[in-house]
């Protein structure tokens, strides 16, 4: 058999060595350049023939750009490195050639097995006894330290026989000589280069592992450090380990003194041999990531400002763990025998352990024994984990530790085949995000504070304000009411003082005339009488003033109830007028009386001048005669007793002081026959004497206000009788009714003549000729004025209308739709339907029933909402009547029927 050449064990290769293979063996690199990476499947095996290697990974593991989460395979990398021949080896070996012979060229090892057969096993570096440190480092370990710096874990290992150089490999810090500063202290240089330490942290740990206890070398009393594993993310931490912050190199130097010392004497103490203990230094890098290499991360290039701020900052935690394993020269007589766990344990059990995770991994075995050891547990990401993963194995050239030198090859080429899948530890700092978020919290909390006091600060002097304008609104409308009660009293005291005067000169007239009418002086006294009576009326008067005052100052105190209360002072000031006006016609009424004896006085005088004295007394005593009954009468009697006058001296002579020149004398007369048409046993008498023709004539050519008043009421109260209402028709009643109306002032002309057009609404023979000239146009003119008496007559008129046009369409006499909705009373119907006065609600709930029970209307009142109203009063009306009315008249109504079912409402 022909040694040298390629010559492979098992002949397993898969991509075989033929001829020319070095063009491809060359790209067997543990440099970190990806297009050297490419590794090809060109290991070769003596053991787990099989499986065969995993799935190659043409992934660079310098780059650190490995995002997916799943991670990038990462094979186990492994060199070997062969220790020079030492001075005894020197001597010993002399005459014998070496156990090995390296091809670092091909990455090649040749295994003498003897004179004339070798083994020759692939490496993806070989590391001749040549090989510089600076070497050693670059090939084996900086791409390790590189992808660290970039957020993966990393692990360094040396695997070998005691005395190969493990230690120098890793551990020599070179202070004699720079030049042999081990893997250790070149990492460092690299980590701290590599980081910044403002934002990102380099802090270690250093322990030694031996007989399965872990002991902590920066703090030597601290030997029984226990191993925490996390259950989700099966990363090993040593909670109980001393961690120390590297600030420099110098700093870093002077740890691992500190550490080998420690080692050193906890050896000695122990009786330990420092080649069976396993050294393990761990260090943490943390970076924060930012800027370009964080944009690069974020997944969402475009968030706001906002989203910004609220970014925890990205942090990548890599851990390097560097394990100077003990020496391997036991193991290998341990492998096959059964030992108890203290013989275990003595020979070294977690490196049996490891051996056989290794082997387990290797054959892709479906269960790898992690948990065997302490060792295994610490070292589990670094093979068949996460980490980035390279391993030296150290070997001497002697031929006396060949056995030895074999299975540290086995081993290695074992370990080649783990593949990992490397991960990046990359994690938000929500710690610092929080911190910011409650900073910002805080400013927010505070502003809220300002803002809130603010507002309320507003509402405070909203308040203020508007409690000012209520009260001053409040004495605005105080002093209203107290301007109105002194005018009032003013007029009212006028008024008494013209009558006292009035009085004054009439007794000063009679005074004149005492000899020839002494009779008349007890009349005098009645008149006395009635003015002491006035009087009292106006002291009653007065007093009830004082009771409106206490009334206003109560009203000054309720502010909620003014408005009633004011009503209710003006109705009572109002029937206080009324009252006054009574007394007023009564008054005048006696000096009309007094005119008329002063008239028949003079007649007497002239004929006394003219004829004989003895006839002045006969013609005094009848007239005398003639009142004398009258004025003895009761004051109840009054004023039939008035009456009863006139008709003796002639209600002539009364209609034509009508138009008398002085204004007060046509007041006077007009009240007088105002008073005797409210009476219907004088109103026939009245017309037959021309008295309608003549108010109608007053109310065209005055223009006094009260004359108006007066005379409106009389046509009003002769208008009752259906003669006089053709009568006041054809003499053009509606249009000096309509004009009255329209330049009155006083609530209550309006209502006399709103009374008397309503009279006039009820005659069924006038229904066109009353609207033709206005009628209706006029009635609804005047319900602006808003008095709730004015708008009953309004609403008396208006049902009195519908009553007979209702009649008219029931004969056939009328067709066509209501003359009222022609004249556009239906909106002013409607909205005052449901007044709350009951006389204005009656008539009008009146009126919507007549003008319901015609189809005609029907589409009007619908458009205009008065079949709200009917369906309202069918319900509502607390008469009865109506209510059935109402009810009757829209269930006779196919019109209104349909109407409530299109709008689908169950009636
Ligand atoms: P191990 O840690 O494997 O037991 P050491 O690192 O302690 O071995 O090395 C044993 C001896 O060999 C030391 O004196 C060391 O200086 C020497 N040595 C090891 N490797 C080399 C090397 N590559 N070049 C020179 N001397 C070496
Ligand atoms: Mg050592």
């Amino acid at each position: 058999m022909a040694s040298g050449g390629a010559n492979y064990r098992n002949g397993t290769q898969r991509n075989s060595l033929k001829g020319t293979t070095t063009a491809t063996d060359r790209q067997l690199s543990m440099n970190s350049n990806p297009s050297k990476a490419a590794l090809k499947n060109k290991s070769l095996s003596s053991v787990g023939a099989s499986s065969g290697l995993r799935k190659s990974s043409p992934g660079s593991l310098g780059g650190g750009t490995a995002k997916d989460d799943a991670g990038v395979p990462g094979r186990v990398r492994v060199a070997v490195r062969l220790r020079p021949r030492n001075a005894e080896e020197s001597v010993a070996d002399a005459d014998f050639a070496d156990c090995v012979e390296l091809q670092p060229e091909f990455k090649r090892l040749k295994l003498r097995k003897n004179n004339w057969d070798t083994d020759t096993y692939e490496f993806d570096e070989v590391l001749t006894e040549f090989a510089s440190q600076k070497r050693v480092y670059e090939v084996v370990a900086k791409p390790v330290v590189e992808s660290v710096l970039d957020g993966y874990n990393g692990t360094v290992m040396a695997y070998g026989q005691t005395g190969t150089g493990k230690t120098y490999t890793l551990g020599r810090l070179g202070e004699e000589d720079t030049a042999d500063r081990g893997i250790i202290v070149r990492a460092m240089e690299d980590i701290l280069a590599g980081v910044s330490l403002e934002s990102d942290s380099v802090s270690v740990s250093y322990l030694q592992l031996y007989m399965e206890s872990l002991q902590d070398l920066l703090d030597p009393t601290n030997d029984n450090i226990s191993i925490v594993e996390d259950p989700k993310s099966g990363d090993v931490s040593l909670p109980g380990a001393t961690l120390v912050e590297i600030r420099d190199q110098q700093n870093f130097l002077e740890l691992l003194q500190l550490g080998e010392a420690h080692r050193y004497a906890a050896n000695t103490r122990l009786n330990t041999e420092s080649s069976r203990s396993h050294a393990l230094l761990m260090v943490h890098v943390k970076r924060s990531v930012k800027g370009r290499e964080l944009a690069h991360s974020s997944q969402n290039g475009n968030s706001t400002n906002i989203a910004k701020s609220l970014r925890p900052t990205l942090v990548r935690k890599g851990k390097l763990v560097v394990v100077d394993l003990a020496g391997s020269e036991r193991i290998d007589k341990s492998g096959s025998e059964g030992h108890t766990l203290e013989e275990a344990k003595s020979i070294n059990l977690s490196l049996i352990a490891l051996g056989k995770c290794i082997n387990a991994l290797a054959e892709n075995s479906a269960h790898v024994p992690v948990r065997d050891s302490k060792l295994t547990r610490l070292l589990r990401d670094s093979f068949g984990g996460t980490a980035r993963t390279s391993l030296v194995i150290t070997i001497g050239p002697s031929p006396r530790h060949r056995g030895e030198t074999t299975s540290t090859i086995m081993f290695g080429q074992r370990a080649m085949k783990v593949e990992n899948m490397l991960k990046l530890k990359e994690e938000f700092d929500y710690k610092s995000l929080a911190r910011k978020l409650d900073i910002q919290l805080d400013k927010l909390i505070m502003e809220h504070e300002r803002k809130q006091k603010a507002f309320e600060e507003e509402i405070e002097r909203i308040t203020t304000d508007t409690q000012n304008q209520i009260s001053e609104a409040e004495r605005n409308y105080a002093d209203a009411m107290e301007k109105e009660r002194l005018k009032y009293q003013k007029d009212y005291m006028e008024s008494i003082k013209k009558l006292e005067e009035k009085w004054m000169m009439n007794q000063h007239k009679l005074g004149e005339r005492k000899d020839q009418m002494a009779s008349t002086a007890q009349e005098v006294a009645e008149l006395k009488k009635l003015l002491s009576k006035e009087t009292s009326l106006r002291k009653a008067a007065e007093e009830e003033i004082n009771n409106l005052k206490s009334q206003l100052a109560q009203l000054k105190m309720s502010e909620a109830s003014a408005n009633s209360e004011s009503l209710k002072l003006r109705k009572m000031l109002e029937d206080e007028a009324y009252r006054k006006e009574k007394l007023e016609g009564e008054i005048s009424m006696l000096q009309t009386q007094l005119l008329q004896l002063s008239f028949e006085a003079d007649e007497t005088r002239r004929r006394l001048d003219r004829g004989g004295p003895g006839k002045v007394p006969g013609d005094l005593d009848s007239l005398i005669s003639q009142v004398r009954p009258q004025v003895n009468d009761s004051v109840n009697e009054e004023k039939a007793s008035i009456a009863n006058l006139f008709e003796q001296v002639g209600l002539q002579k009364i209609l034509s002081l009508l138009e008398a020149e002085d204004a007060d004398v046509r007041i006077h007369a007009v009240k007088v026959v105002a008073n005797l048409a409210a009476e219907e046993s004088n109103q026939q008498k009245i017309v037959e004497a021309g008295g309608l023709t003549s108010l109608l004539l007053l109310l065209g050519s005055s223009e006094d206000e009260t004359i108006h008043r007066v005379a409106a009421g009389a046509i009003a109260n002769l208008a009752m009788n259906e003669t006089n209402q053709e009568l006041i028709m054809s003499e053009g009643g509606i249009r000096l009714l309509s004009i009255t109306a329209a330049n009155a002032e006083d609530p209550q002309t309006l209502r006399m003549v709103a009374g008397a057009i309503a009279n006039l609404c009820g005659n069924d023979k006038l229904q066109n000729k009353l609207r033709g000239e206005g009628g209706i146009k006029a009635l609804l003119g005047m319900v602006k004025c808003g008095h709730p008496d004015v708008l009953a007559q309004v609403a008396r008129g208006i049902a009195n209308f519908a009553k007979c046009e209702s009649r008219a369409s029931a004969q056939g006499s009328k067709t066509g739709r209501s003359l009222l909705i022609e004249d556009g009373a239906l909106p002013w119907i409607v909205q005052n339907a449901n007044n709350d006065a009951s006389p204005i609600r009656r008539h009008i709930e009146l009126a919507v029933c007549h003008l319901a029970q015609h189809e005609v209307n029907a589409r009007d009142m619908i458009t205009g909402g008065a079949l709200w109203e009917l369906v309202r009063i069918s319900q509502d009306c607390s008469t009865e009547d109506i209510r059935t009315l109402a009810h009757r008249t829209l269930t006779s109504s196919p019109t209104f029927l349909a109407e409530l079912r299109r709008l689908r409402i169950d009636y």
